[in-house]
């Protein structure tokens, strides 16, 4: 999911939302929502569709006030319907509360079991409005707005990067693992206004200087009076979800100071290195794969070119709901370019390899087209483990990496070579330290521990 939230009287802070959302369209394509508040009223628009599909101008005149949030939503719990749209909006005795959230709880049985002893209303059958309700649930029991949501933050487990609106202020929090990501921007200078955002990219569109991440386990609540940060949790480490920097992520989003395309050019440039190909030309899979293929062109010395062509108005065919409408999807998502395919030798480069459905249909193509050899080369390793964190890598039986060995799938997808990124080069590229960084869907290792029924439904 994408989140975003804004602290700016005197802008249209809905319509800044709204482009804030435009950015973060890549992050879920379900439906999209925004919360704003004038003074003690709250208003709410949501819808399931794009941003640009559940928007318009009028919309907007609805929306006042000079704080807003907003949510674009991929779902992995609950279903994709109306109802499961955010931000979610809970009323406290005092005062009504916006939530948007991106990750997973992974207790979400158990908050569930706690709400419902205390007669919580629950509408929808996602965590995001758990937390919403436990933050209601903790101030009608006498907490002020602060300390009621560190106290429900306690109660979550799992990831949460959150944008919570209220009549007063936006807050921002990041859970004790930093799983996703979360930014803090400025815009103007006298007076500063502050911006919060899942990516950079948001606040680029919008003309809002990058100021820092907001740190795992660190609350900021933007008022009138600022910016203020609270480090509510005791055992924050950093667990950024590795697969925001190899695929999720915006390319010119900005993670570790560097763009992740310069992140993703080297993961091409030590993929080159580590497992080399006699080809005549390199080509990647769009979008998500081009940084790493011109990465190893230019370490091989390979001509990229390229050899597929994306229709830019077909939504991520990973995100789609069933199997069906994802082998659909991918046919209808790309077409070959047979002037430059024909008669060679081709490395294709993609990110990941998840099911193996898009690889599978992918050579079938190629070969039509006309392409000799294909040598396949992923610049991440193996999926071997679910995500049980907001990345919907579903169950381990539909992971082919989960049962099958490099050379099992390269016979499957029918490619004449096959090679995955190691693990190491994956983690020494980010030049930062390889503990910082969450990577359970190719160890199994997870940072957070998850409650066993959640476990069984995912790993067989
Ligand atoms: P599969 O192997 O499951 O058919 O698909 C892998 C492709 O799906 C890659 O090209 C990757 O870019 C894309 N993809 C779309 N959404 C996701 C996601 O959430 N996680 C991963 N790892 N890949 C995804
Ligand atoms: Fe990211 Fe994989 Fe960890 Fe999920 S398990 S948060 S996809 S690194
Ligand atoms: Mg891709």
């Amino acid at each position: 999911c994408g989140v975003f939230g804004i602290y700016a009287p005197g802008e249209d802070v809905a319509k800044l939302t709204y482009f804030g959302l435009y950015a973060l369209q890549h992050r879920g394509q379900e439906s999209a929502g925004i919360a704003t508040f004038d003074g003690e009223q709250l208003h709410l628009y949501k819808d399931v569709g794009l941003v640009s599909q559940v928007f318009n101008e009028s919309i907007f005149k609805d929306l006042p006030g000079s704080i807003a949030i907003g949510h674009t939503r991929y779902s992995t719990t609950g279903s994709n319907n109306q109802a499961n749209a955010q931000p979610v909006v809970v009323y406290s005795h005092l005062f009504p509360l916006a939530v948007s959230h991106n990750g997973n709880l992974v207790n979400t049985l158990q908050l569930r079991d706690e709400l419902l002893k205390n007669n919580c209303n629950l509408v929808t059958t996602s965590d995001s409005e758990m937390i919403a309700l436990a933050i209601a649930e903790e101030i009608n029991a006498g907490a002020d707005c602060l300390q009621a949501s560190i106290k429900a933050f306690h109660r979550c487990q799992g990831a949460f990067s959150l944008v919570i609106g209220t009549p007063v202020g936006v807050m921002g929090v990041r859970d004790p693992n930093g799983i996703r990501p979360l930014v803090i921007g400025t815009l103007g200078n006298h007076p500063v206004r502050y911006v919060l955002a899942s990516e950079t990219c948001a606040l680029d569109i919008i003309g809002a200087k990058y100021l820092r991440d907001v740190q795992p386990g660190e609350l900021v609540w933007i008022t009138e009076e600022g910016l203020a940060s609270y480090f509510w949790s005791q055992k924050s480490q950093r667990k950024l979800c590795i697969f925001e920097m190899i695929y999720f992520s915006r390319p010119d989003s900005i993670m570790h100071n560097e763009s992740l395309y310069s992140y993703r050019l080297r993961l091409g440039q030590r993929l080159a290195k580590e497992s080399p190909a006699d080809a005549d030309i390199v080509i990647g899979v769009p979008d998500s794969g081009i940084p790493a293929a011109i990465g190893f062109s230019q370490f091989s010395g390979i001509r990229y070119t390229e050899g597929l062509i994306k229709n830019r108005y077909v939504g991520r065919t990973f995100i789609e709901p069933t199997q069906s409408m994802r082998e659909l999807g991918i046919r209808m998502k790309l077409n070959s370019l047979k002037d430059m395919l024909f008669g060679k030798r081709v490395v294709i480069v993609d990110d990941s390899i998840v099911r193996g459905t898009t690889s599978q249909k992918l050579v079938k193509l190629l070969r039509q087209t006309g392409v000799v050899e294909v040598h396949m080369r992923i610049s991440s390793p193996p999926v071997t483990y679910p995500c049980f964190y907001g990345i919907d890598t579903d169950s381990q039986d539909q992971l082919i990496a989960a049962t099958k060995s490099v050379e099992e799938i390269s016979k499957q997808i029918e490619v004449d070579s096959l090679s995955y990124l190691s693990y190491q080069g994956m983690l020494e590229e980010t030049r930062e330290h390889k503990a910082s960084f969450c990577s359970a869907c190719f160890t199994g290792d997870y940072p957070v521990p998850v409650a066993e029924p959640l476990k069984r439904s995912k790993l067989t």
